[in-house]
This record gives C-alpha cells, structure tokens and sequence, in this order.
C-alpha cells in the first residue's frame, strides 16, 4: 500500500473520534484522558491529544498514532489496522496489492505467508473434510479452528504452490519462503494432507505453520514445522501469543502450555490467557516476550517426569528474568489438554488456584526427582542471572524458607560462582544508562515541535551529543525519518517509528507542552558537555601516555573552544 494511501487513511481517522468508539474520554485542558485500555487500572492515565493525533498512556507507556491503537486494540497486523480504518471512513484500498509494493523481503515472505494461511484455511471448510472429522474426533468445536485460522493443507504435490503462483508471487521468492521442497528442481508443497496450525508473532503476522497428520503414516513425521526464514526462528515466538497477549496482560498473568492442542483446549476452554512454547522447554527470548506482557506465569506442563522437568527448566528461565511462576500439577499421564476434556473447566482453575510456587515446588515436591543440592544449585543458577539484586534477595529468602538453608549460606554460594558471569555484568555496566540528561530530552521536545528547530537541532548536533540510551536512539531515529520532512506530524512519525521503545519515548517528548529553557542554550549545553566529556576521555589518554604530543595538542584546541564559548558565562555548573 503506498505511503500517500496510508497517510490519506490517517488523516480521516480522528484520534479523538475514533478512541471514543472504544472507551470514553473526558475533555481535561488541551488533551483528552480515559482509563487505559492496555493496562489494568483505574485511574484515567491515558491522554489522547487531538492537535497531534497521538495517544500515550502515562502508567503503562503505551503510545501510538490511530493505526497503533486498533492494531493493539483489536490485535490486528498493521495492515489490517489500516484496512479497517480505511473502511471506516470508506477510503477504497485496492484488494490485490501484493509483492510489487512490498518494499523489503520480510515484507514480501509476509505476504507469501497471509496469503498461504488464507488458502490454507479456506480449504479446510471447503476440502478439509477429514481435518475437521479428526478435530471433532478431539472434541474440538470448528468455531475455535476458525477463531484461532486453522487450515487444512490439500494432498496434493502442487496445491499451494499453484495457488500462490496464481497469486502473482515470483518463484524465486517461493523458494525462500520455506513453504516448499525441491525435488530435481521444481518446487513441491511441503504441507500435503495436514491440519494445519498458523503460528502468529506477537503482533499478529503469520510468520510460519506448523502440519499434523491425522493417520500415523510410515516414515513421516507426525509435525512438519516451517524451516527457520528471514520471518521465523525457531523458539523465539509463543504460539497464541497474538490472541492471548492482551487477556494475558491484563490479568497479569499467562499460563505457559506445551503444544497446539493444549493452546486449543484451554482457549476454547476461555482461559484467554494461554500460550504454548512448542518445544520442550520455554526459550530465553520466549520469556523475554512474555515478560512484556506479565511478570506472572502458570506452568501447564504435561504431568510427567519430562513434563516436570521442561516446566521447571523454563520456570527457572522466566526467574532469571525476574518473573513470578508457579507450576500446576497435573495428575501423572495428564495434560491440560486431557486433563479439561476428562474432568472440565473448573477443575481445570481449580488446578491453576492451586498451582505451588516454583521454588516451594522444588524444595517439597516427590516429583522433583534430582538430589536436593541438586535443585538448590538449580535454582542458584538461575539468581545468578537475575539482574534485579532486590528481587534476588527476595529469591533467596524464599529458598532458605523453602528449602531450611541459612540465607548466609546460599548467598555465600551465590557469590562464589558469580565470576563466571561477570564478563556478561561487565558488558551491561558499560552500555549507555537508563536515566536521562534533562537537557538532551528538552532538546528532542523542542525538536519536535516545529520543523525550523528541528533542522536548527540536527545542523548542529550529531547523536554522539546524546549519552543517554534513549535520546540517542531518538535523535538517531529522527535523522532518518526527518531528512526531507516539510512538517512535524506527529502521527506519522509514530507510524515509522516500528520499535516499541522508541515509540512509546517519541510519544512521550510529543505529548510534553510544558515551557522549556531555549533551543540554542541548550544545544550549545549539550555541546559543552560533549567538550568535557572529550577532555575527560583525553586526560585519561594523556596520564597514560604523557608524551603524546599529538593528543596534548588536541587538549590545548579543546580548551581553547572550551574557553571561547564559555567566555561570557562565568562559574557555570553543567553537572
Ligand atoms: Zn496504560
């Protein structure tokens, strides 16, 4: 879809109208306030400004422009959002507009992906007799196939690949996508005779599948899942996450499953607020999304030896990451998926209000079956990493609680064997800080709010004026975004703005109106700090190299720009 649609589409859509027909919102001052659809809470911290046509949530940070909200509101991919406010104001959008205007390869394989997923999903009403026979089998109703896009993929060498060709999308492009194998030479569907599941990424693309039979055959596998591809890494993305993540954040917290069929079960269930990991045991990067949801989880794995173990490996995991988990335990041979089925829904939270705390589940439980300085080292292992040290003591109490160790004893060990992380912290210390120099944010926000001082901005400063992280990475986004910009639109610049931090920090400089100190002080404050910052670095390069000719002289200039901006200010405290 070209930008001048996208940004007609925008336009049309006012932030206050549209918002309103989701939540209410009262007129405060110049902005509009409501309660915050993306966080629990009861107070109005959401403000929605109708001269920039942004909102930002000042609890939970949530920002964006009318395209963001009804993408996070309704859980819609970017261009479903744009397609539903185009209908909204009965802008027409041109129904096949595919690879040619994809502009990236991740953008295309997108593409190739919606398309695939809504071929697959068409066939299984259409042709899917015996996946949907299997999944009434399952005692699975069509409605959840349909809710959660099942698909049904046809027994056939050529179906898929015949339909996308059809489609318009170029071999070469097909032969990346991982939908398909070559056999001398000529592409061959790789799904054939499968139900179908389309695995989502968080904001709701489908990014890979994975197929299951419904007969066991010889020689194939039960699961096919997509090859790793410029969209999907394996182990990285939460199977559900897409339906889930705003049930899940707020409840504030997400009960972790194993497989597809869990995932069914439960959500068909209304626990609407499941994931599975698809693997064994939860990722690193898969807690790291599910963090950003909750800091709470549930596991709900199988109740077997292996199950225990993948639920405490992945339990551990999301503790290191700061997180809250418990475990549910299920009866041997069980799992949510048969365990719902057998015994229902109310057994089902009877089971999740029961659920133990991991680390009192380590110290107590028969099934746990390692020796116990086996367990306790496990979960050390896990402290070790947590980079928060309050929520680490917390931890520790806990443990000695649970396990009747001495709290000196297990902090002991747990500073015994830090070393070997140290490398890692070391690394941490040294990137860019968290808090922010007033003044480098003063100077985005009055960057932001005309165009003149924004070039007056980037003529005269560069992003190596900006220590902390997050200006940094603002100012350098700008630079990018801004170059040939007639005007600041805020909703626009939200638009391109693809990395959440980023946005939610834009919004936030946007939403400031309050009186700030003047452009050319501040930036002339930055520069000053930037001087003493090189005269710092050169000191230590001089003490450790007095007879350098080369960077004496570079003192010497230093100071003397040092000297001839500061001339009129005497005494003046810039830290
Ligand atoms: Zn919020």
């Amino acid at each position: 879809m070209d930008n001048s649609l996208i940004d007609q589409i925008r336009s049309a859509n006012d932030i206050v109208d549209l918002v309103q027909s989701y939540i209410p919102l009262k007129h405060v001052g110049t902005n509009w306030r409501g309660i915050c659809p993306f966080h629990n809470d009861t107070r109005p911290s959401f403000y929605v400004s109708q001269p920039k046509q942004i909102y930002k949530c000042f609890a939970c940070g949530k920002a964006g422009n009318v395209f963001t909200f009804v993408q996070d509101y309704e859980k819609l991919s970017f261009i479903e959002a744009v397609k539903k406010l185009a209908q909204r104001v009965g802008i027409q959008v041109p129904e096949r507009e595919r690879t040619s205007v994809a502009s990236t390869k991740r953008q295309q394989l997108i593409q190739v992906y919606k398309s695939a997923a809504e071929f697959f999903s068409q066939m299984l009403f259409e042709h899917g007799e015996n996946a949907l026979d299997y999944l009434k089998k399952r005692s699975f109703d069509p409605q959840t196939a349909k809710d959660l896009s099942l698909g049904y993929a046809l027994p056939s060498q050529k179906a898929l690949l015949n339909h996308l060709m059809k489609e318009g999308y170029g071999v070469s492009l097909l032969k990346e996508s991982g939908l398909f194998g070559e056999y001398s030479g000529a592409l061959q569907d790789l799904y054939r005779d499968r139900l179908i599941f389309p695995i989502h990424n968080n904001t709701g693309d489908v990014i890979a599948f994975g197929g299951r039979i419904m007969e066991p055959r010889d020689n194939v596998g039960k699961y096919i899942n997509s090859p790793g591809t410029e969209l999907y890494t394996k182990g990285k993305e939460l199977y559900g996450l897409y339906k889930t993540k705003y049930n899940i954040s707020k409840m504030d917290y997400s009960l972790v499953c194993e497989g597809y069929f869990d995932f069914l079960r439960l959500y068909e269930s209304g626990f609407s607020n499941a994931v599975a990991s698809l693997g064994t045991a939860l990722t690193e990067d898969q807690v790291y999304l599910l963090n950003r949801f909750s800091k709470n989880a549930v596991m709900l794995y199988d109740g077997d030896a292996a199950g225990i173990k993948a639920a405490i490996r992945g339990g551990l995991a999301c503790i290191s990451k700061g997180m809250q988990v418990k475990i549910a335990i299920f009866p041997p041979g069980e799992d949510p998926d048969s365990f719902i089925l057998a015994k229902g829904k109310d057994a089902m939270q009877a089971l999740i209000d029961q659920a133990s705390d991991i680390i009192s589940f380590m110290a107590t439980s028969e099934q746990t079956q390692s020796p116990v300085k086996e367990r306790i080292e496990q979960i050390l292992d896990a402290l070790r990493l947590l980079q928060d040290p309050i929520q680490r003591e917390l931890s520790v109490k806990e443990v000695s609680e649970a396990f009747g160790i001495s709290q000196n004893a297990l902090l002991s060990s747990l500073r015994r064997s830090t070393t070997s992380y140290a490398p890692k912290q070391a690394q941490e210390a040294v990137s860019l800080p968290e808090t922010e120099i007033p003044d480098e944010r003063y100077a985005l926000i009055l960057g932001l709010r005309d165009i003149e001082s924004y070039k007056l901005l980037a003529s005269e400063l560069n992003a190596d004026y900006f220590t902390s992280r997050l200006p940094k990475h603002i100012f350098n986004f700008l630079r990018d975004n801004l170059i040939e910009a007639g005007t600041i639109d805020a909703a626009a610049l939200l638009d391109a703005a693809k990395n959440s931090d980023i946005r939610d920090g834009l919004a936030e400089l946007l939403f400031e109106d309050s009186p700030l100190p003047d452009l050319s002080k501040l930036i002339r404050d930055l520069k000053l700090r930037k001087i003493q910052r090189d005269l710092e670095a050169l000191d230590n390069a001089i003490s450790a190299d007095p007879e350098n000719r080369d960077l004496l002289s570079r003192k010497s200039e230093l100071l003397r720009v040092y000297r001839m901006m500061t001339k009129k200010v005497v005494n003046k405290v810039l830290y």
